[in-house]
């Protein structure tokens, strides 16, 4: 390694300490790496500095030892040599949408039928990109498959599909004409179901039945993403109800189906009306970011992790997520069932 070099982070993988632990966010292979406490300021508080002056700085006696990590960030991509450091910006973490409302969900009741083509309208109107559509009762085939032909003509790129029946036979063909199909939950699966979808990357399957929005907020490892969009949207956003709008199995209008508020209901108004009449009300947890959130704000996971303030510890309303098992200050998953990979 040559020493009168300068030691640079792609500008794709962006560091981020928490009390105890730092990872490495490489937002474009989408995984993360944990690096050590000193590596970090190595990388972050002494980038102006070349090899050589980081040696100087911790001392001759320590050359090996960071020799043999920054060798070891080289072969895993993270970083990169130069002789001009300058050369290298950050990148621009804003994050920016055309998009009113980003994201939907929608809990499938008696109202649908005759509200589907306003709902569809609106869902174009305000340009919504992701669709979660919740079924509590078994769906038909022909049902299922009328929701997902009417929302052909929107901007939605991702719906995601919570059902307790899968109502067609040739999954494989369901997937090929269903594009935009990119996860289906079945709840209340059988051992036969179980086994049957188990290659599939985009089912998964539990064995409880999900009869209401209560089994949300969960957070563990597996839920991570690590991506551009949910890393910078996190910086200025709530990770889970920026831009968000759902309608409940009775009609309600709501930022998130788990939460109280009510901010009107579908058989009596619109979901433009609501926004352009309720904006104060319509984007209350919008603003929350992790960086606010107690406990949150010193974890390391912060801005890969999805948030949750509808199931909180406390009233406060910056009270760190209920369903998280994560200690950010002994690093450690208290309950392994939620917190293992
Ligand atoms: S705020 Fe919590 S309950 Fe509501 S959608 Fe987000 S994760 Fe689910
Ligand atoms: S402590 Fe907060 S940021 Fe960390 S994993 Fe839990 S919910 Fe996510």
């Amino acid at each position: 390694m040559n020493k009168s070099n300068y030691i640079r982070l792609f500008a794709n993988c962006i560091p981020v300490k928490g009390a105890k632990n730092v990872i490495v966010c490489d937002i474009q292979r989408s995984t993360y790496f944990e690096i050590d406490m000193v590596l970090h300021d190595i990388l972050v508080a002494h980038s102006n500095k070349t090899i050589e002056e980081i040696i100087e700085f911790y001392g001759k006696e320590y050359e090996d030892e960071i020799l043999n990590q920054l060798d070891q960030l080289q072969k895993e991509e993270l970083v990169h040599l130069t002789t001009e450091n300058h050369l290298f910006p950050k990148l621009d973490l804003t994050w920016e949408t055309p998009s009113v409302i980003t994201n939907m969900i929608i809990e499938y009741g008696d109202y649908f039928q005759e509200k589907e083509t306003e709902i569809v309208n609106d869902l174009i109107k305000l340009g919504v990109q992701y669709l979660e559509l919740r079924f509590y009762v078994d769906v038909s085939n022909e049902t299922l498959q009328n929701i997902l032909q009417s929302i052909q003509k929107t901007k939605i790129v991702g719906i995601y599909l919570v059902l307790q029946n899968f109502p067609y036979e040739d999954i494989d063909k369901f997937l090929i004409e269903n594009q935009r199909v990119m996860s289906i939950l079945l709840s209340n699966a059988t051992d036969a179901e179980d086994e049957r979808y188990k290659d599939y990357n985009k089912i998964s399957v539990v064995k409880h039945k999900i009869v209401n929005n209560k089994n949300c907020g969960i957070i563990c490892q597996n839920s991570f993403q690590v991506n551009l969009d949910l890393f910078t949207e996190s910086q200025q956003f709530n990770s889970c109800l920026n831009k968000k709008l759902s309608i409940i199995e009775n009609g309600d209008i709501k930022n998130c189906p788990s939460i109280p508020e009510a901010l009107g209901n579908i058989k009596e108004t619109t979901l433009t009306e609501i926004f352009d009449s309720k904006e104060e009300d319509v984007n209350k947890y919008w603003n929350i970011t992790k960086d606010q959130i107690e406990v949150c704000k010193d974890c390391e996971f912060r801005y890969i992790c999805t948030d949750c303030r509808a199931f909180r510890e406390s009233d406060n309303i910056y009270s760190k997520p209920l369903k998280c098992n994560y200690n950010p200050y002994n690093g450690k998953w208290e309950d392994n069932l939620r917190g293992s990979k």
